[in-house]
């Protein structure tokens, strides 16, 4: 099977799907691997690294995509790219799915099968191929590092001759996994650190990492069988906000991770919340790209609120993009190899299998994947 991986077009994405030291790994197990020119020039490997091992590399973009029986990208394929693709080729990438109707459209009239990998299953079996969470995980560093970078307070106590600096007291508000590595993260730096999540079993997580778990009442919470956060009552937002009003007035750094799978993050950080923070503090807004947490906040920009910055920069793992490539690119190896059969040497994709039911998106001409084919229905 031929492998073909277009450099990423996506305005300022600098990760790639494929590393070299996995394109050596697949190449040993029997494909073939055609890659654009300049595919890992964002995340640190040259052409030279890709040659040897064993990709060939071609400046024709539309061959590697017209060529390929697998595509390998970070992020979801330009609809203008997709009349390109071999009928039964298997397309996979973030796809964003639930926003993304005409393109899911579009694949499926043109026959691709196309993997989501956020539609990956958050199970123990599919965690090696959990791309969300190997993203997540690092958007929660950077965020932390853009926060100390913005502040005007140093994170760790300080006892000097020149007088004592207390530490900085940081806010994170989701507790998932970027949320419990921006945790993780701001303790390292010596940052006094409070958390909140609408579900209850986060409140032990944040005290193993030494962070003190905001205690507000909201009631009938719970989540979803995959363990995704339900959507709050309108009432139990208003509870939400007045509970952790205080807190965010009293922090210096306020981390918004807060996300609702398949929708529209929710806006918990109001105006009037950011106003009543010390001027210097900031504020950094994860959910931007899904609609954001923080009343103000905009994408890829820093806007100020009586003297609070407000932080919405988008694509965080992306400032990091050699490791989150490396990640992204063992989440994708990872998934190849459950379903490659080294007998045919093909990939097998069971309709049965609880991860290809999950994650495959468009196949055969059809939308397969019942949640995205009802979706506004
Ligand atoms: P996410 O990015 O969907 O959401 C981030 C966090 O925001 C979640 O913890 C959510 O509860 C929280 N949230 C939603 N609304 C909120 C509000 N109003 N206020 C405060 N917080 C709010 O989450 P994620 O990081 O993708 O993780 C989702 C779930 O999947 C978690 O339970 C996580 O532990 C689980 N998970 C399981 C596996 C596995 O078992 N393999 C892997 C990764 C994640």
């Amino acid at each position: 099977m031929r492998i073909g991986v277009p450099k990423e077009t996506w305005p300022g994405e600098l990760r790639t799907a494929l590393v070299p030291a996995n394109a050596k790994k697949l190449i040993r197990s029997g494909f073939e691997i055609v890659a654009e020119t300049g595919l890992g020039l964002g995340s640190g490997f040259s052409d030279d690294a890709y040659t040897e091992a064993g990709v060939t590399i071609q400046s024709d973009r539309q061959s590697v995509l017209a060529d390929a029986d697998v595509i390998l990208r970070v992020r979801k394929p330009d609809v203008n790219e997709i009349s390109g693709l071999r009928r039964g080729v298997i397309h996979i990438s973030f796809l964003d799915p639930f926003n993304e109707r005409s393109l899911v459209d579009s694949l499926a009239a043109a026959g691709v099968t196309a993997i989501s990998m956020e539609m990956i299953p958050r199970s123990t079996r599919a965690q090696k191929m959990d791309a969300l969470s190997s993203q997540a995980n690092l958007a929660g560093y950077v965020t932390v590092i853009q926060a100390a970078y913005h502040s005007t307070k140093a994170f760790p106590m300080m006892m000097t001759p020149s007088g004592t600096i207390r530490p900085c007291r940081v806010f994170v508000i989701g507790v998932g996994v970027a949320g419990l590595q921006a945790i993780a993260t701001a303790k390292r730096l010596g940052a006094r650190v409070e958390a909140f999540d609408t579900r209850p079993v986060t409140a032990e997580q944040v005290r193993s990492l030494g962070a003190k778990f905001v205690e507000i009442d909201l009631g009938e919470v719970g989540q979803t069988e995959q363990g995704y956060a339900k959507a709050l009552t309108e009432e139990q937002i208003a509870l939400q906000k007045e509970g952790q009003k205080k807190v965010i007035a009293e922090s210096d750094v306020v981390i918004t991770t807060a996300q609702l799978f398949g929708r529209p993050a929710p806006v918990i950080v109001t105006r009037d919340m950011i106003e009543a923070m010390q001027p210097g503090s900031v504020v950094v807004d994860m959910a931007v790209e899904s609609g954001g947490n923080v009343e103000g906040s905009v994408l890829d920009a820093v806007t100020e609120i009586g003297g609070v910055k407000v932080i919405g920069q988008g694509n965080l793992p992306s400032k990091v993009s050699r490791n989150a490539s490396d990640m992204y690119s063992n989440n994708l190896l990872n998934l190849i190899e459950e379903f490659y059969d080294s007998e045919s040497k093909q990939l097998v994709l069971d309709p049965e299998d609880e991860i290809i039911q999950a994650a495959v998106i468009t196949r055969d001409g059809e939308i397969v994947n019942e949640t995205i084919r009802n979706l506004n229905k």
